[in-house]
């Protein structure tokens, strides 16, 4: 762990600091959190709950580097951002490390989750293309008429245990790079790998206040929703808090972003290719532990494939290895966040019965599942009906629900009737059943033949429903336009006796 994020004030136990104009500081927080590492269910930090004093302090110093962080041409800001890529990459093993430790991905799913990140500084990078306005000469006589990008102000973002380098890089790189200044409120469950990419882009030469970080809870978020001086807010997290940040930010009003929990279904034609369906089905629901809000959670195979796809997914799962993914051994899966989320999961696969469906594959008894970290091994529900906690709840964790239908329709009214709508995909070599899908599914995010339609950088991430609060996405152009303010000038210039010296030849074209 970097030394200059850390103080030693706990006996064993590091305490992280906070990122204050420049400089990391020890909180006087009376009030802490403790960060796991969730393979050996041990902690490996604390995490200063900072006070409201300390986070009003933070965005009074964003706040005063705004002016001469927005005066340096964006040519310059974004010169910043190719140094903090250039950081990222030589210490992209660190990085992904710290990920792995602090939430317990695979390593290889961190390395993934990294690269997704850098792609978003990548897309920050052509800020100076992207900021440019729009111009129409003539547009009435003799008048032009012109668009100017100006950054909003202090930005915030306030991100989710899941992807604890990857969510917030989608927020500040862009946020800074179109000249505004930001504060980074991290989970306080993977507050590590935060403060490394503030460690990071420090190293990169962004001045003192243009970024912070804040650690902390509610008492952290209410300060900044409540805070005069922030003027915009990007949230990722479960739907009611992102509901709350909604509701709160724009009655007081700032412009808000807030991306919510999920649902996703994927369905599978009878005509699908089962190994590549299966396949794909199996990283959606299974990859990162079923943590991802783009991962595939219900099943639903349309008519005869439903039997041998569940055949097939309970024998891929059975031969997953999960276990400690710390350790250099090769697994496939890792454990879960917390001990009590893993009991939240596992306590679905109680709930089966009830509900009319069947266990096809249980998790809770696996090898990894009788140490000290948070395991629960792939499990598979079958026979689940719709309407049923099991094909409605967020689950957010390695379980796949399979809801049988016999038709298109069918799927897609289970789709209509999904209080979420962030992404969903269909598996078929008919154009026309992906057609249909395409164009009808309820929900923001499609694949077709892809498992996890999570779109890169460049696009924006268009959840539906509960899934996202606001108006304009996170990623993309959208991130532009969320996170700038435009002007648009019309201008007239009249001739004037002074400017005789001018060329009459000139002089005399009446544009
Ligand atoms: P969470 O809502 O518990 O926490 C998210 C953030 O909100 C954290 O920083 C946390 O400190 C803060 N927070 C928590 N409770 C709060 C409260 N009462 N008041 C104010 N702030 C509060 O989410 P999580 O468990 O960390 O993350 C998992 C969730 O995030 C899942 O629902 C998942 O689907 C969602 N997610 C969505 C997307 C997306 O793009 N739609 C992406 C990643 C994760």
């Amino acid at each position: 762990m970097s030394t200059t994020t850390t103080t030693s004030s706990a006996p064993g136990l590091a305490t992280l600091s906070y990122l204050h104009a420049g400089k990391w500081v020890t909180s006087g927080t009376d009030r802490y959190g403790q960060v796991n590492n969730p393979s050996t269910g041990q902690a490996i930090a604390r995490v200063p709950l900072c006070t409201a004093d300390e986070v009003d302090a933070v965005v009074k110093t964003a706040h005063d580097a705004l002016p001469a962080w927005a005066a340096i041409p964006v040519v310059e800001r974004v010169r910043v951002l190719f140094k903090f890529r250039q950081i990222m990459n030589e210490r992209y093993e660190e990085l992904a490390k710290c990920v792995t430790r602090e939430h317990g991905k695979t390593l290889v799913e961190a390395r993934a989750s990294v690269q997704r990140g850098i792609e978003v500084v990548e897309f920050a990078c052509g800020a100076p293309s992207l900021l440019m306005g729009q111009s129409l000469g003539n547009i009435a006589r003799q008048v032009d008429a012109e668009t100017f990008r100006y950054p909003v102000g202090v930005c915030v973002g306030i991100t989710p245990f899941n992807f604890p380098a990857m969510v917030p890089l989608w927020m500040f790189p862009v946020a800074i790079a179109c000249g505004n200044t930001f504060v980074l409120k991290p989970s306080e469950r993977v507050p590590m790998s935060a403060n490394l990419l503030g460690e990071m882009l420090v190293a990169a030469g962004v001045p003192a206040g243009v970024f912070n970080i804040v650690h902390g809870d509610k008492v952290a978020v209410d300060t900044l929703l409540n805070h005069p001086l922030v003027r915009a807010i990007s949230f990722v997290g479960s739907t009611s808090i992102a509901k709350y940040v909604y509701e709160t930010g724009t009655k007081n009003g700032k412009r808000v972003q807030a991306a919510g929990g999920a649902k996703n279904h994927l369905l599978i034609m009878p005509d699908a290719d089962l190994d590549q369906a299966a396949s794909a089905l199996q990283a959606s629901a299974f990859g990162c532990a079923g943590e991802r809000c783009m991962a595939g959670s219900v099943a639903v195979p349309v008519g005869r494939i439903a039997q041998p796809l569940v055949e097939r997914l309970t024998k891929i799962g059975r031969d997953m290895k999960t276990g400690p993914t710390d350790t250099g051994d090769a697994v496939d899966m890792g454990p879960v966040i917390t001990r009590e989320h893993r009991d939240r999961v596992a306590s679905y696969l109680g709930i089966a019965s009830g509900e009319g469906a069947s266990v096809a594959l249980d998790g809770r008894d696996i090898p990894a599942a009788r140490g000290e970290g948070f395991f629960v091994g792939p499990s598979i529900v079958d026979h689940v009906k719709p309407g049923t906690r099991l094909a409605r709840d967020e689950i957010f964790g390695p379980l796949l629900s399979v809801v049988r239908v016999d038709s298109i329709e069918a799927a897609l009214e289970v789709g209509r009737n999904c209080q979420y709508g962030n992404g969903a995909s269909i598996f078929t070599k008919s154009g026309w059943a992906a057609r249909q899908f395409k164009h009808h599914f309820n929900a923001g995010m499609i694949g077709i033949n892809i498992g996890v339609p999570a779109p890169m950088a460049w696009f924006p991430f268009t959840g539906w429903n509960q899934s996202f609060f606001g108006d304009l996405h996170i990623q993309g152009t959208e991130s532009i336009q969320f996170y700038t303010q435009q002007k648009t000038i019309m201008t007239r210039w009249f001739e004037s006796a002074e400017e005789s010296h001018i060329d009459p030849v000139w002089r005399s074209g009446k544009a």
